[in-house]
């Protein structure tokens, strides 16, 4: 890994990312996340996504957690996130978050359906779906609103891309363009088919391919921390023009520079990357 390399390829391609935060920034100004997720034994997901938000620079992190806690949870190594019951946060916060991040760990229960929903015909302007978010997709898909949101980030690897299409892993592993691809025409939406070399495609249909990353990635929640950092940058005021392939870059960086440092690929833990991702941002 070259630094230099890296920071000269950000300052190209992702010219927001790289630039210094503002002197009079406050914490209103650098944007709000709320990650929906967290089942009963899935807390950990909605955690890594919102630990993720944080270390990528976001203002606030709220997390909505699918139970109902009693004591509401509270994370001892992250009193900075505000955690709370989904439907409360929905209730009580609904107005001041800028990007909804909901699926990680969110189970595919009635009440995810509700939140989903809710979420998704609120006039909030940016979501990222993730995980069981995308298979309640394909279940709620009919009683959902046309949307004219202005950001709208599906983040499949191969399994639910293969649900969404309803077609095969197979299938969609031979042809990871035509995935993506028709992924966005369907939803409206950018598309993240994520894994080795992962295809990104715009709302309408423009494709990239990501060349950051190692085998290392192949890790429970490192996917959640994806989804933290693309909401992260949505949040901040980055397009999604700039901000998907930016969080997708930034992941895939981090990992390599965690397997440069024998802290990977072997047992790389998805909590690893966030850190790496905010010292890389920080070099940009
Ligand atoms: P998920 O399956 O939702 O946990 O997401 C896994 C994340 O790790 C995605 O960002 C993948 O692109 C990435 N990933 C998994 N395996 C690999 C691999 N072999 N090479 C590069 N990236 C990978
Ligand atoms: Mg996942």
């Amino acid at each position: 890994i070259n630094i230099d390399a890296l920071r000269k390829y950000a300052q190209k391609n992702f010219p927001t990312l790289c630039q210094p935060r503002p002197h009079d920034a406050h914490k209103g100004t650098c944007g709000t996340v709320c990650v929906v997720g967290g089942a009963k034994g899935m807390v950990g997901a909605a955690f890594l996504a919102a630990d993720a938000a944080l270390q990528t620079g976001c203002g606030k992190v709220l997390v909505g957690l699918n139970q109902n806690p009693n004591p509401v949870p509270f994370f001892p190594t992250r009193p900075e996130l505000m955690v709370d019951y989904a439907v409360d946060v929905l209730k009580t916060h609904h107005q001041i978050v800028d990007t909804w991040v909901v699926g990680c760990g969110l189970s595919r229960n009635e009440t995810a359906g509700q939140l989903l929903k809710a979420i998704w015909n609120s006039s909030t302007p940016q979501l990222v779906l993730d995980a069981d978010a995308l298979h309640l997709l394909v279940d709620i898909s009919k009683q959902l609103n046309p949307t004219k949101r202005a950001d709208l980030v599906l983040t499949p690897h191969p399994a639910e891309a293969a649900h969404l299409l309803d077609t095969g892993v197979t299938q969609v592993e031979a042809n990871r363009s035509w995935a993506a691809r028709e992924l966005a025409s369907r939803y409206r939406a950018w598309v993240v088919l994520k894994g080795h070399e992962t295809v990104i495609s715009s709302a309408r249909g423009a494709l990239q391919v990501n060349e950051t990353g190692n085998a290392g990635l192949a890790t429970a929640g490192s996917g959640d921390v994806l989804s933290g950092i693309i909401g992260s940058l949505l949040a901040q005021g980055l397009e999604a023009e700039e901000a998907v392939p930016a969080a997708v870059w930034l992941h895939g960086a981090a990992a390599d520079i965690l397997a440069q440092m024998q802290i990977g690929p072997i047992g790389l833990m998805a909590g690893e990357l966030a850190q790496a991702v905010r010292w890389l941002h920080n070099q940009l």
